[in-house]
This record gives structure tokens, C-alpha cells and sequence, in this order.
């Protein structure tokens, strides 16, 4: 008896439905960064085709190469971390596209390009404001002119323009949004003409359609995470279920077969109440491999108890659970530990 980390298909094929209903015309690619927030690149892109995805992209090469051999030709697959030139190579020959935001990759891309023997699908990326990745709005007009050069050349073929925003709060995104479209102009006036503009992510996306452009890229509200603070969303499930079973009865307290070395932060005790057969009950200590929640009449070994889900037993949701520690719903995902099983239903 073990941990068990399971995964709704159906939900999450629902969830991109919702999603992509919501940010028609837009179309939306669905972010499987990390083996996809740590449940599994494969059956979550075929869940998500189901729901009619016909994009997906990743920070890493690794998830996003996973991700285009499931999707062959029915999708679009972008990878947007700065790789080095082997990297973007075996990318490139596995069918990705990449997102380019610093001038020396767009080199090694180009190069990298030659040896796989056509043009590299790239989107070129401006940074807004953010300053974690993308071309400073000052070096942007070269960046764009060497560009189109390697386009005439037949070494890259410009797709795609973005950039990455805080969320964080209205004003500073309206201000990354006026750069956006201040770079958008000057890459059509360098002769580049991308076929897809993408700036926004789950957030601003979802509540502000003039932040949607042609591509919108969703990570947490495709698996049913909602925003920090924010409310839920509406069509939109947790699709993962992190449960446990009884394996010990005592007079008050219960003890399950899962501790932090399954990826339950320690934190969560005395902050989070957990689902079980008979409503929530306090989640009182966290161990290794087992932890205690008080008890409840009648309670057997071998009773599911579940850490967070969609909340059929009462139990917190990964953003419910990740914000009574200190955290964003992403985190309590990320923590399962790779040698709980991941068994999708
Ligand atoms: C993770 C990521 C996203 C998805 O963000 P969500 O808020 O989870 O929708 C979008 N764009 C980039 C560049 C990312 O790294």
C-alpha cells in the first residue's frame, strides 16, 4: 500500500476545452513544461488533443521533444529555453520550434539549422519587463534586422513574437503590452512577418482579451490550477488527486503512507486539513513516509485519504494546499516525488 498520484484524462481534455472556448478566437497553447508540471508529457498531450490543442510548448528541449512524438504533425510544439547549439540541433530535428530571446542563440540556431538542413521555426522574443529572458527593447531593431537577414538566407524562418508578463498587477502589464506592440511594429518594419503573436499566460489571458493576440500560452489552468489569491475558474478542475491509505489506527489519530519523501512539505502540517471517508480532518504531522491526521469513527486501514484533489472528500486543492504554505498551486505538483506512480483514469 502506497501513495498514488492519479491524473483525470477526461478532466483535463474538459479543462482545454474550457480554456479554448474561453480564448476563441485566440487559439491556445498548452504549456507541458517540466514532464509537464511532473504528471507525465505523454498522456497529457493526448488529453489534450482530445480537447482539440493544437499547440503545445516548454521551457525545457527534453518535455517538449516528448511532447512533438505523441502530437506528430496534429500540433505545434514550442521550446523556449536559451539551449546550447547540440541542443537546439536534436531539437530542431525532432520537429520543434523555438523561442528565441537573446541575440548569440539566434547564431547557434541558425547554425544549428544548417546541419539539420532547413530553416529553424523560431519566435523571436522581446523582453517586456519581466528581465528573465528576451532581446532588450534597445538591441530589439538589430536583433530584427540580423533576423530577417538569416530569413532571407533560408537559415531561420520567423514565426512567432512574444514576450512573457508579470501578472502581477494591471498597470505593469498595460506597459508591457505597449512594448509588445511597439516591437511588433518594428519587426514588420525590419520585413518579418510572424505568423503568430503570443504574450499572455492563464491570468491575463483569461481576464483580459485584448491581451490575447493570436496565441495565448496556458500552463496552470489547463490542469485545474487557479491563480495565487485568485478565484476559481470557471469549467476548470484540479486533475491531479494525491492520496494516501490508513496505515495505522490509534484512539485519535491516523496514520497514512505518506510523508515528505513523497513530496508532502513538511509545512503543511497544522495548516491544511486533508479528505477522508468522513469529511476533512486535521492534517497533524508530516514524517518521511508517514504522516498523522486525526482520526474518525470507524476509521480502517486502508481508507484513501486524499492530500489535495478536485475536493470530493473535502480536500484542499493544489492552490489551496500551495497557498496555506506560502506557495503557488504549481509547487505542491512539482514536489510529488518521481517514485510516487502516476495512474491515469
Ligand atoms: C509557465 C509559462 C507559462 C504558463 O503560465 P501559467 O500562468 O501557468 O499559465 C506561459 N509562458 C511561459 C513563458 C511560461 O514559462
Amino acid at each position: 500500500m502506497s501513495a498514488v498520484l492519479r491524473l483525470d484524462a477526461a478532466q483535463l481534455t474538459a479543462n482545454v476545452r474550457a480554456v479554448r472556448g474561453r480564448m476563441d478566437p485566440a487559439d491556445v497553447l498548452v504549456v507541458i513544461k517540466d514532464d509537464a508540471y511532473a504528471q507525465g508529457v505523454e498522456p497529457v498531450v493526448r488529453a489534450a488533443l482530445a480537447g482539440g490543442a493544437r499547440w503545445f510548448g516548454g521551457i525545457d528541449v527534453p518535455s517538449a521533444l516528448r511532447a512533438k512524438a505523441v502530437a506528430g504533425d496534429a500540433a505545434r510544439v514550442v521550446a523556449w529555453m536559451t539551449v546550447t547549439e547540440a541542443e537546439a540541433q536534436e531539437a530542431l530535428a525532432g520537429g520543434l520550434e523555438l523561442g528565441v530571446g537573446d541575440a548569440g542563440y539566434l547564431e547557434r540556431v541558425a547554425s544549428a539549422s544548417e546541419v539539420v538542413g532547413r530553416a529553424a521555426p523560431v519566435h523571436l522574443k522581446i523582453d517586456t519587463g519581466l528581465h528573465r529572458n528576451g532581446v532588450r527593447p534597445e538591441q530589439w531593431a538589430a536583433f530584427c534586422a540580423r533576423a530577417a537577414e538569416l530569413e532571407r538566407d533560408g537559415r531561420v524562418r520567423v514565426v512567432g513574437v512574444w514576450s512573457h508578463i508579470a501578472e502581477a498587477s494591471d498597470e505593469e502589464d498595460d506597459g508591457s503590452r505597449e512594448l509588445f506592440d511597439d516591437a511588433v511594429r518594428a519587426m514588420r518594419g525590419a520585413g518579418l512577418r510572424p505568423e503568430v503573436r503570443h504574450l499572455a499566460a492563464s491570468a491575463a489571458a483569461w481576464a483580459r482579451p485584448e491581451f490575447r493576440y493570436d496565441l495565448v500560452r496556458i500552463g496552470a489552468f489547463c490542469y485545474g490550477i487557479r491563480s495565487e489569491g485568485g478565484p476559481e475558474i470557471e469549467g476548470v478542475r484540479p486533475i491531479a488527486t494525491l492520496a494516501a491509505p490508513v496505515v495505522a489506527v490509534c484512539d485519535d489519530a491516523v496514520r497514512i503512507g505518506i510523508g515528505s519523501a513523497d513530496g508532502v512539505a513538511s509545512l503543511a502540517a497544522g495548516r491544511i486539513g486533508v479528505g477522508t471517508p468522513a469529511g476533512v480532518r486535521a492534517l497533524r504531522a508530516v514524517g518521511a513516509f508517514e504522516s498523522e491526521i486525526d482520526a474518525w469513527p470507524g476509521a480502517r486501514v486502508g481508507d484513501e485519504v486524499r492530500i489535495f484533489g478536485p475536493g470530493a472528500l473535502g480536500e484542499p486543492t493544489p492552490t489551496d494546499l500551495g497557498e496555506a504554505i506560502g506557495t503557488v498551486g504549481e509547487e505542491p505538483l512539482l514536489r510529488v516525488s518521481p517514485l510516487v506512480p502516476r495512474v491515469w483514469e
